[in-house]
């Protein structure tokens, strides 16, 4: 059993996809612990794609990121990261399966609908950067103030 952080980006929820997009993972299997739709700050942006800080594309992944509200979940579920990361197929939609995520609904690596950690370390820095203690409590990721995730 795993956690992980799964967030529709912008351009999803502009597009009205997120629907869409929880009905397929509750098809798949996997349970919905917590959910909110907010709007990220810069500084939590850059937290987020730390580790592409010294990408050229960095800038406007930050603008992109926080050009509106995004709506944010915590998923549960058996082999959840990596199956979830196959079912929202390739970084790139141009290279994406039909039937992922990122295949069928977008064609430009800048807005490509859908974020999901890559890893448990990648979750746990994740959940913690996007939910609160209270939150991460009530989702059951933790089970008391002062554990650490566990994913
Ligand atoms: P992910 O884990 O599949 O989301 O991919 P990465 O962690 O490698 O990159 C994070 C996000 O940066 C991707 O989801 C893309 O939206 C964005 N990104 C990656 N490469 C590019 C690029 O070449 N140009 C732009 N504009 N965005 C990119
Ligand atoms: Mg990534």
């Amino acid at each position: 059993m795993q956690h992980t952080f799964l967030m529709v980006k912008p351009d999803g929820v502009r597009r009205q996809l997120i629907g869409n997009i929880v009905r397929r993972f509750e098809n798949r299997g996997f349970v919905l612990v917590g959910a909110k739709m907010m709007t990220i700050s810069r500084e939590q942006a850059e937290r987020h794609y730390g580790q592409h800080k010294e990408k050229p594309f960095f800038g406007e992944l930050v603008d992109f990121i926080t050009s509106g509200p995004v709506f944010a979940m915590i998923w549960r579920g058996d082999n959840l990261i990596e199956v979830s990361r196959i079912m929202m197929g390739k970084t790139n939609p141009l290279e994406a399966a039909p039937g992922t995520i990122r295949g069928d609904f977008a064609t430009y690596v800048g807005e490509n609908v859908i974020h999901g950690s890559d890893s448990p370390e990648s979750a746990e820095r994740e959940l913690e950067n996007f939910f609160s203690t209270d939150e991460l409590l009530a989702a059951g990721v933790l089970s008391s103030a002062t554990d650490r995730i566990v994913i």
